[in-house]
């Protein structure tokens, strides 16, 4: 099986045969949402199939237009058994709202941590060190994707016990690559962030995920083969945790 940690798929224009052929080739999909608004009808995209997990999300990009569905995120968390597309973007465009973000973010932890924690796929796009700052006091088991820290955010990630998911569109640049060479292989989990994360021009499908994994056996000495053994292991391991 293949791992997919971070994927949009409400957002692909054909979501149900995107979930079929996810079943056909054998991929395991974290379907992250962006609004908790999108949760209910996501979910029901996939009803059955145990192998795409909705997780309950409201993203740092539209924190300040969809604040106010924060309170929908509360009354859903109970039966969402993971979190996320969440977290701060320090990005052009979103530093402006980063009081917003905060707000939302912190109450999401505040919630998740009440709740006893979930597993949550996390957003640090050039905010690294402000996300760090905000899951050390809370439950849960963070999932950073796509993290583009510096070594001490690295470092400090790896002391909250932090996993990583890495995809195709990290492990193609110079610095995704030695970034991964630091974290250790059993904290690492793949990922497309599709269809937003586009290689060769086009979105990728959450089983383009196959590209990392040449990618890791390359960074870390092993075949392809096992990479996506030593990726699948980790993903039981992750599981057995929380
Ligand atoms: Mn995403």
């Amino acid at each position: 099986m293949i791992i997919d940690m971070h994927c949009h798929l409400d957002l692909y224009p054909d979501p149900l045969t995107v979930a079929k052929m996810c079943e056909e080739k054998g991929v395991y999909v974290l379907s992250v949402t962006t609004t908790p608004k999108a949760w209910k009808g996501t979910a029901s995209l996939t009803d059955g199939n145990d192998n795409i997990q909705t997780a309950l999300g409201l993203h740092p990009q539209l924190a300040h237009q969809r604040s106010q569905e924060i309170e929908l995120f509360d009354s859903l968390l109970p039966k969402a058994k993971y979190v996320g597309e969440i977290g701060l973007d320090g990005g052009k465009g979103y530093k402006n709202y980063w009081r917003q973000q905060l707000n939302v973010f912190r109450h999401i932890l505040k919630s998740v941590s009440a709740a006893g924690g979930r597993i949550m796929s996390i957003h640090s796009k050039a905010s690294a060190s402000a996300v760090l700052d905000e899951l050390l006091h809370v439950e849960g088991t963070p999932i950073l994707h796509w993290f583009m820290g510096n070594n001490g955010d690295l470092k400090r990630a790896l002391e909250r016990d932090c996993w990583f998911s890495v995809g195709p569109a990290m492990t193609a640049t110079k610095k995704g690559q030695e970034l991964i060479s630091l974290i250790p292989i059993n904290r690492l989990l793949t990922e497309t962030d599709g269809p937003f994360a586009k290689m060769y021009g086009k979105p990728l499908m959450p089983w383009g995920v196959v590209e990392s994994y040449a990618s890791l056996g390359e960074i870390w000495g092993v075949s392809l083969e096992e990479a996506k053994y030593q990726v699948y292991t980790n993903f039981l391991q992750l599981l057995s945790v929380k």
